[in-house]
């Protein structure tokens, strides 16, 4: 994956301002008549720039498959100019059907709630009934010989698009009305057909409204080259996936999904927070170029590998890798990781139907051991909730969930779900360097339950005869501010604490880490976070046990001189992010990131930290930002 920051960027954003970069308007304005005649004039569609948060680094130009909140993936698929006739009854059928369907409940709700309610139905039946839009689709499935399902996905995106346009209201909030639209045609073709779908036969970036973790760990990643997503911040889960993943991705885009139709031209550039839709040839051409010179840096970069993460005064770090699957392995240890930092094992919760069995976890457990050949591992138990939920907790959401019951938790609430997962990490112990981590501690009590439960696991495998590593070091994430206040204590109870800056800083700051409207306040550059993850080191230290970083900010550049001054000794990130980091480890001193981190705590505001840290980064190296 190439670095996530290049000072060479391409001259349109250089001489543009604002937040919002877009150009003025993406449809050409056309006469009005009525509303079908609004939502057929047929637009012709000129470039856009949306700007959102860059979440995962690197630019791709692809072909947009737009996914709906259901998921219905709907690819460009060409169909025989011998089927078109065949589509197009298909098509009509559908049509048919779900204006049965929206005619049924039109009336029963009349019967219940009266006319008024029945009747916002209305718009819906008839905009499905009107000659314009049959004409609209087959003239899309015979012109372009595509399938039933695409024409209705692009011309109803089209026509949200005008409606989204246009400054009357009532026409403005009809877009939600089409997408209803859209997704009871789309049912009524796919019917049982949905599977065919998701299997990509080309490359693609995806388009959705938003992504929850296990739609993003479930991507074919052989085809998916980047996405964007209308909703999401820098820290959620998704965005985490994406970098590991080393695909490109945007999120926070607004609209963005309303506004894409399946088959447009695509720039996702990840670096800078940036999508482009329907790309001119200068454009293309310089993303291009942009492309090919983040490409040369990456390979710059990846010379390092082999090279130790060693200050130029001769202090060794250790960089480590996060990991959701085993198959992250390999690539983590060829960019130079000397073991796992974090492995995120709810994902095998999360990327199947079925709730994992002990075999399960074992196997995933001995599998990783085996593949770092002796390198530590250290294994987070289950970190399920909030943003990570389970279908359980989507059929059962919680108001709160970020506050609510989840990770640790949730597993002192559900015992034998907690101890199978406990047994299959001890029954690996003694396959390599395997150790043990409970997330999200908030109290001194939850961690002396978990270990209680822990020695219970450990006691039923000896009274099976089962082989265990009695001594596995135990350690605990500092995510939770009561947790960093109390290191100190807690020190005196584990081997070594791992601190969680993504759940820190949304919790010091009270800043959701997944909402776009907050995104501009979370910042583990807060003076708060910063004294923290300070005090934390110090504790750490104190009671002689190991301390990393396994949040964001330890594949941060900007913040690597920061942590390197605090003393922080294990830095753990996604596996793209190591080649960056090793470098500026390798370019300074242990007293020149002392001095900064000092200068660095004096400061009272995150734009004063951001500002010195980037220049004395740039110092060691131009390029960067
Ligand atoms: C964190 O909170 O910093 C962390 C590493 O855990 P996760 O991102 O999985 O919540
Ligand atoms: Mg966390």
């Amino acid at each position: 994956m190439p670095p996530r920051r290049f000072s060479n960027w391409p001259s349109w954003w250089r001489t543009s301002s604002g937040k919002n970069n877009q150009s003025p308007a993406r449809w050409c304005p056309f006469e009005t008549r009525s509303i079908i005649d609004l939502a057929t004039a047929g637009p012709i569609k000129i470039m856009e720039i949306r700007k959102g948060i860059g979440v995962s680094p690197g630019i791709v130009i692809s072909t947009a498959v737009v996914l709906d909140a259901e998921d219905l993936l709907i690819p460009r698929r060409t169909i025989p100019a011998a089927e078109v006739s065949s589509e197009t009854r298909r098509l009509q059928k559908a049509i048919s059907a779900s204006v049965a369907d929206l005619a049924t409940l039109r009336d029963s709700i009349t019967t219940k709630h009266g006319k008024q309610i029945g009747g916002i139905f209305d718009f819906h039946l008839s905009l499905l009934k009107d000659r314009a839009l049959l004409k609209a689709l087959s003239h899309q499935i015979s012109e372009t010989c595509v399938t039933a399902e695409y024409a209705v996905s692009t011309v109803m995106r089209r026509y949200a698009a005008n409606f989204h346009q246009m400054s009357d209201r009532y026409f403005s909030e009809r877009v939600k009305d089409i997408h209803d639209i859209e997704r009871r045609v789309l049912r009524a073709l796919i019917g049982r057909k949905i599977e065919d779908l998701l299997h990509l036969d080309r490359d693609v970036v995806i388009i959705a409204r938003d992504r929850r973790p296990s739609q993003t760990a479930s991507l074919d990643r052989t085809h998916v080259k980047g996405f964007a997503t209308d909703v999401g911040g820098r820290t959620s889960h998704t965005a985490i996936l994406a970098r590991a993943m080393g695909i490109p991705a945007v999120v926070g885009l607004g609209n963005l999904a309303a506004e894409v139709s399946g088959g447009d031209t695509i720039i996702i550039d990840g670096n800078r927070g940036v999508v482009i839709i329907d790309p001119d040839e200068n454009q293309l051409a310089e993303h291009r170029e942009f492309e090919r010179q983040l490409v040369r840096l990456g390979e710059d970069l990846a010379g390092l590998r082999d090279l130790p993460a060693q200050t130029r005064d001769g202090h060794l770090i250790s960089v480590q890798a996060n990991i959701e699957f085993s198959e992250e392995i390999p690539d983590a240890t060829n960019r130079g990781a000397q073991g796992i930092g974090l492995y995120r094992t709810e994902f095998l919760h999360l990327a199947s139907d079925q709730e994992p069995t002990e075999e399960d976890h074992y196997k995933a457990y001995a599998e990783a051991a085996r593949l770092l050949q002796g390198k530590p591992l250290v294994i987070r138990t289950l970190d399920l909730g909030a943003d990570k939920y389970t279908r359980a907790g989507m059929a059962n959401p919680e108001r709160n969930p970020f506050l609510g019951d989840r990770s640790i938790r949730m597993c002192l609430h559900d015992i034998p779900m907690f101890k199978r997962q406990l047994r299959a990490i001890m029954r690996a112990s003694i396959l390599g360097d395997v150790r043990i981590m409970f997330p999200m501690i908030s109290t001194a009590i939850e961690l002396r339950q978990a270990k209680m439960i822990l020695n219970d696991v450990m006691e039923e495998l000896e009274d099976e005869g089962i082989a265990y590593r009695k001594e596995i070091p135990i350690g605990i994430m500092i995510e939770v501010p009561s947790a960093a206040l109390m290191a100190n204590t807690l020190a005196k109870e584990v081997n070594f604490f791992s601190i969680g800056t993504n759940d820190l800083t949304q919790y010091t700051l009270a800043v959701d880490r997944t909402n776009e409207r907050v995104a501009g306040l979370y910042c583990p550059a807060h003076p708060a976070v910063l004294q923290l993850i300070r005090d934390v080191i110090r504790a750490g230290k104190r009671n002689q046990i190991g301390v990393s970083v396994c949040g964001e900010m330890a594949g941060e550049p900007l913040y690597t001189l920061l942590l390197l001054g605090l003393d922080l000794k294990v830095f753990s990130m996604n596996g793209p992010d190591i080649p960056e980091v090793k470098k500026i480890i390798r370019s300074t001193t242990m007293e020149h990131a002392r001095q900064v981190a000092r200068r660095v705590m004096s400061f009272d505001s995150e734009r004063q930290v951001m500002h010195f840290l980037r220049e004395e980064t740039r110092k060691i190296i131009p390029e960067a930002f």
